[in-house]
């Protein structure tokens, strides 16, 4: 499949002005709904994706110094703002992010679960922010283990930039294989 996606790749520049980032520099990231899955593109600061693009959600972030430990940081803060921007999901696919961002909030120490608990048919997860103890109920969205651990490790992957988008992971979990 031709691959007509002409702008660099993400975090390397701003998707509107073509800015190279500079290490350390802040950048605003936005996630897309495509027909082929969702997208990641950073833009400057002051540049903003086109209001006929539906963005999920966007978070800030700093394009990364090569001088860090890990060529690919999680920004734990970033992040975590994007899972509370989802606190009103109204869409089954911002329902699985927000789930599925909980779990690597988990993960990362940033959650801590707290309890389960079956709600009029669904299965509620609660998980509180240890510092401040604000509660965060989550929806558990209607998939299996397996495709719940698939989309996070894409997820993570397209949060950190290290990969470029989701390959319709959602709407067709078990088509695609993940490269270990
Ligand atoms: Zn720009």
């Amino acid at each position: 499949m031709g691959n007509e996606w002409e702008m660099p790749r993400r975090g390397e520049a701003c998707a509107i002005c073509q800015h190279t980032f500079e290490p350390g520099e802040a950048i605003q990231a936005y996630l897309f709904e495509s027909p082929r899955g969702y997208e990641r593109r950073d833009y400057c600061v002051n540049c903003r994706p086109p209001d006929e693009v539906f963005a999920i959600g966007s978070w800030q972030t700093h394009r990364p110094r090569p001088a860090a430990k890990k060529l690919y940081s999680f920004d734990r803060e970033a992040i975590q703002r994007f899972f509370e921007q989802l606190e009103d999901a109204d869409t089954r696919e911002k329902r699985q992010l927000r789930f599925v961002l909980a779990l690597l909030l988990w993960r990362k120490k940033a959650l801590k679960f707290d309890r389960s608990e079956t709600d009029d048919g669904r299965e509620v997860w609660h998980f509180v922010v240890p510092r401040s103890e604000t509660a965060h109920a989550v929806v558990r969205p209607d998939l299996n283990e397996d495709q719940l651990e698939q989309l996070g490790e894409q997820l993570e992957g397209l949060l950190t930039g290290e990969v470029d988008d989701l390959n319709a992971v959602v709407s067709n979990p078990n088509e695609d294989q993940v490269d270990a």
